[in-house]
């Protein structure tokens, strides 16, 4: 069997999809492309703006607007890769709080949807990549050769996501961000457009039994 050409990887936040990805892009010599940076991207520019986030016409224009680069990194700062907005490198102002806070119900937005998953399927059909993200699988790449859909509960994921922040010197509170992973996940799953489930061909890991390297062997066994 040759090796899949386009991996799809979705699950919920923090279920360990962009550590998987971008093990296995390496492994197989992929490219590694995050979706997820390009809701944030879109985010951080409506907030930067002083858009309102529920004015939907002013975020979708910008999402049809805006030019998002993303780059192999140019820095060794632990950053998988660079996030240009405009020109303007934002690879770590896309993890911030209000970011976070505000993603969900911009990513909730049909043309927004449309105009970044335009470019997304346009870069995936090029193949050798491993496309991660929420509905990859469902919407963008439904031909995907691979298709894989982590889970974990979300307390699992609040753990990792919390020692994610501290471990950058960051500041945090656990229940915070379990609240806050639980309120992606309720507008994620619920939202008409794309909504966040696995397809009907997706191999199902749970990352709350396995850890980042066996769920990493079992998904290589799969592509090779
Ligand atoms: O994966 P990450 O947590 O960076 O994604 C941030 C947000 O972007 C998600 O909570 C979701 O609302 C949105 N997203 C999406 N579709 C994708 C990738 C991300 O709706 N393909």
């Amino acid at each position: 069997m040759p090796i899949p050409n386009i991996i799809a990887i979705d699950g919920p936040a923090a279920s360990g999809k962009s550590t998987l990805g971008r093990r296995l892009a390496d492994s197989l010599g992929y490219l590694f492309f995050d979706t997820g940076v390009m809701y944030r991207a879109v985010t951080w520019g409506a907030l930067q703006r002083g858009l309102e986030i529920n004015d939907e016409a002013a975020v979708t224009n910008l999402a049809e607007t805006a030019r998002i680069d993303i780059r192999p990194p140019t820095r060794e700062d632990g950053r998988a890769c660079d996030v240009l907005l405009d020109g303007v490198d934002i690879t770590w102002e896309t993890r911030r709080s209000d970011v976070e806070a505000n993603v969900s119900p911009v990513s909730a937005y049909r043309g927004v949807r449309q105009a970044l998953a335009a470019q997304q399927r346009r870069i995936g059909l090029r193949g050798r990549v491993i496309m991660v993200g929420r509905d990859i699988g469902t919407v963008v790449l439904p031909e995907a050769d691979l298709k894989i859909y982590l889970d974990a509960s979300a307390e699992e994921r609040a753990r990792r996501r919390y020692q994610e922040i501290l471990q950058r010197g960051g500041q945090a509170d656990y229940g915070q961000v379990l609240d806050g992973v639980r309120k992606r996940d309720e507008i994620d799953s619920t939202r008409a457009v794309s909504p966040l489930r696995p397809a009907g061909d997706a191999v199902i890991l749970d990352s709350e039994k396995l850890n980042a390297d066996e769920v990493f062997t079992k998904v290589e066994a799969l592509c090779r």
